[in-house]
């Protein structure tokens, strides 16, 4: 079976920056499941998954535009130290993930005060061209309550 809009992809990736650092990987535990077609990662690694079957390996390189978007100069913010969440005392440079009415949103510690914080809107990978290595672990269809979700539940997908 190959991939397309409504089925489920199971791959195990990483992700590199210019560089070669790796920043993430699935390697350590489950493959990453998502839904095809329903923005469940970002556009370019849709895009090349598209066509591929269970065994593919490939790498790709993903431009901002199909990754985290351009980086925006001066898209800061001064919010309550309250509303940012993080594993440890802020300082800067730190990632953040804080809460906004459209949900939560990861940001960089720019400067901490103390009762507020200066924090970088762009996502932390904005701006970046990422070099993703994939391996294509299962491709099946989607379960009904899974489309109408539009993610993937069961191991490396949504667990509710
Ligand atoms: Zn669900």
């Amino acid at each position: 079976m190959i991939v397309e809009a409504d089925r489920v992809v199971r791959f195990h990736y990483t992700l590199r920056d210019e560089q070669g650092h790796t920043l993430e990987s699935s390697r350590e535990g489950e493959p990453l499941a998502v839904l095809h077609g329903h923005g469940n990662v970002v556009s370019g690694v849709e895009d090349a998954l598209l066509g591929r079957t269970a065994g593919d390996r490939f790498s790709i390189d993903v431009p901002p535009a199909k990754a985290y978007g351009e980086r925006l100069d001066g898209h800061s913010q001064r919010v309550p130290k309250k509303h940012v969440s993080a594993p440890r005392r802020l300082k800067p440079g730190d990632e953040a993930v804080i809460a906004t009415r459209q949900g939560y949103r990861s940001v960089t510690v720019l400067k901490v005060g103390h009762s507020v914080v200066d924090v970088d809107l762009n996502h932390p990978l904005a701006g970046r061209t990422l070099s993703f290595e994939i391996e294509v672990v299962e491709v099946r269809a989607a379960a009904p309550e899974e489309l109408a979700h539009g993610h993937v539940h069961g191991p490396g997908g949504h667990g509710h």
